[in-house]
């Protein structure tokens, strides 16, 4: 669906689908350039980064393989818990592998701080961050995101596999979800 669908649930439209083709574009080329030769491995984080993952993967005009972690730290609400649990680890061995972590959005950085000390241990040759979103007045720790699609205020937005309570993750734009929907 489409924001215009659900507009009464919404309050703004923050990036359009036809945005995020763009920029993934975009990115899918500096990737390929970055990482030709080499053994690369995206690890996509469920189930926000799905689109992001099956989308971006896409673009990329080479070999590559997925894997995928499902941790938690949300719950059903809007604010972060802090609190990081791995729901499902990976299948892969990430010994002489160059792992780019595919992720959908960082808000405080504690999910990612948390996964790469988690991963630092896993003798990847390398290990980065792709994210589409990043709400910068919403850090409490720093992440280190070498690929980033757009910047956004810090608003509770869904779309584009970002959910509330599961649902709108099959919105095609990124949108901020209207006060009322959740209060
Ligand atoms: P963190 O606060 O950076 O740890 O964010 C962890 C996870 O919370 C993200 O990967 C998203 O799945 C989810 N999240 C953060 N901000 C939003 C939002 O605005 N809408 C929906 N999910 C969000
Ligand atoms: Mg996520």
């Amino acid at each position: 669906m489409r924001a215009a669908d659900i507009a009464d649930q919404l309050t703004e439209v923050l990036v359009t689908e036809e945005q995020i083709e763009e920029k993934l574009e975009e990115l899918a080329a500096r990737v390929e350039a970055d990482y030709a030769g080499k053994d690369l491995v995206l690890v996509g984080v469920l189930k926000g980064a799905v689109m992001v993952m099956a989308d971006f993967s896409r673009r990329l005009n080479r070999q590559v393989t997925m894997d995928w972690m499902a941790v938690s730290s949300y719950g059903a609400g809007t604010k972060s818990s802090g609190v990081v649990q791995i729901r499902k680890d990976l299948d892969t061995d990430l010994h002489g592998k160059h792992v780019l972590i595919v992720e959908d959005i960082i808000d405080s950085g504690l999910t990612l701080s948390w996964l790469l000390e988690n991963f630092a241990s896993r003798g990847a040759d390398s290990l980065e961050v792709l994210a589409l979103l990043r709400k910068p007045e919403a850090a409490k720790v720093e992440i280190d995101c070498r690929y980033l699609g757009f910047d956004i205020p810090n608003d509770f937005v869904v779309g584009y596999g970002l959910d509330y309570a599961e649902r709108y993750r099959n919105l095609r734009d990124v949108a901020v979800l209207a006060p009322h929907v959740y209060r």
